[in-house]
């Protein structure tokens, strides 16, 4: 933490203040600048106490922090890009983009199986889909719950990809973990602490989507509540924050997945069916976020968009989401990627 001193403070209100620096349990060093000083408290602000309070002290004009809240996760203190495997064969971080694919919510068997399928022949190395929806509206379509597990068990066993399904409650876990690879916490849910802990509990790597309104900061110290608990199998999602815009449901922000790989090891999703609530978005959006360092795509993909129970405006049909895999290929050629399906050649 840095001290910063008001203009015009004496000798003795800075020793004061370094003297309340030591019995916090950190080493005071001031710097006398022309027009005031500074105190840098060294120490480790994870055992110590905290030294923003320090702001009430009179001749104190603000504190500033100078560490990482988030550490664990920090690609300061560990550079290395992180890499989670999530099933054999499926290692998201690497030099493979991963794309993940699938309805937004499971509504029957044909449905589910049908699409899983078709993702897996257009190159998708996971499935998504949900069984338990967290909607705005308590009286949309809610998932199929139980029912959509054992759907997600079929459909799994049908395609041979691994599986993604959302966690919305802790007394989900035991089900959802039977039939889930990957557990996904949702933007509604992405500031549940308790959620995150339990979730991390599981060992399940974890697809952590951005809160709706979440700062940066705010996602990766998510991300760092599951790492603290034993669990480093963490990918984020950049999912789309609510800002002034109206023209798309959400605003995908590419800077934060920039961010977030600069500023974390962990691999980075993008979702641009979330991203932008418009399914004609999704393959610019998906190409900028490949441009921008993100490790894999999240696509929502519905054999009848216009008839789906939830989020139909977002949603490709199978063969434009087959489209869309010969389409990024040259784009994730062009970043240095190799894309997770090699039948997926680049179109001319
Ligand atoms: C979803 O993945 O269908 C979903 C509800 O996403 P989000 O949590 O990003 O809104
Ligand atoms: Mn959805």
């Amino acid at each position: 933490m840095i001290i910063v001193m008001r203009i015009g403070a004496s000798e003795e209100d800075i020793r004061g203040v370094e003297e309340r620096v030591r019995e916090l349990g950190y080493q005071p060093h001031t710097i006398q600048g022309e027009v005031r000083a500074v105190v840098a408290a060294v120490g480790d602000e994870s055992v110590n106490a905290s030294l923003e309070p320090l702001s009430h002290l009179p001749p104190v004009d603000h504190v500033m922090p100078v560490q990482k809240k988030y550490k664990l996760i920090s690609r300061e203190v560990h550079p290395e890009s992180a890499v989670v495997k999530v099933a054999e064969g499926v290692e998201i971080g690497g030099e493979t983009l991963h794309v993940v694919a699938g309805p937004c919510s499971v509504e029957n068997e044909e449905m589910v199986v049908q699409t899983a399928v078709a993702v897996r022949d257009a190159g998708a190395t996971l499935f998504r889909g949900g069984a338990y929806k967290p909607r705005t509206s308590p009286y949309s379509f809610q998932g199929l719950g139980r029912e959509g597990l054992r759907l997600l068990q079929i459909a799994k066993e049908a395609s041979g990809l691994p599986i993604i399904t959302e966690l919305v409650k802790e007394g989900d876990i035991d089900a959802v973990c039977e039939v889930a690879d990957v557990l996904q916490i949702g933007a509604r849910n992405a500031l549940n602490y308790a959620l995150l802990e339990a979730a991390a509990d599981t060992h399940k790597p974890i697809l952590l989507k951005r809160g709706i309104a979440s700062t940066i900061q705010e996602w990766l110290l998510a991300a760092e509540y599951i790492a603290k608990q034993g669990n480093s199998n963490v990918i984020l999602c950049e999912r789309g924050i609510r800002t002034f815009e109206t023209a798309t449901r959400n605003t995908l922000d590419l800077g934060a997945i920039g961010v977030a790989k600069l500023e974390s090891r962990l691999p980075v999703l993008a979702d641009p069916s979330h991203g932008a609530g418009r399914w004609d978005l999704i393959d610019p959006l998906s190409r900028a976020a490949i441009a921008v360092g993100a490790d894999g795509l999240l696509i929502e993909v519905h054999p009848e968009p216009e008839m789906a129970l939830s989020d139909g405006d977002q949603q490709l049909q199978p063969v434009d989401f087959a489209d869309l895999m010969k389409k990024i290929s040259p784009f994730v050629q062009a970043a240095g990627r190799v894309l997770s399906n090699p039948s997926a050649t680049p179109v001319a």
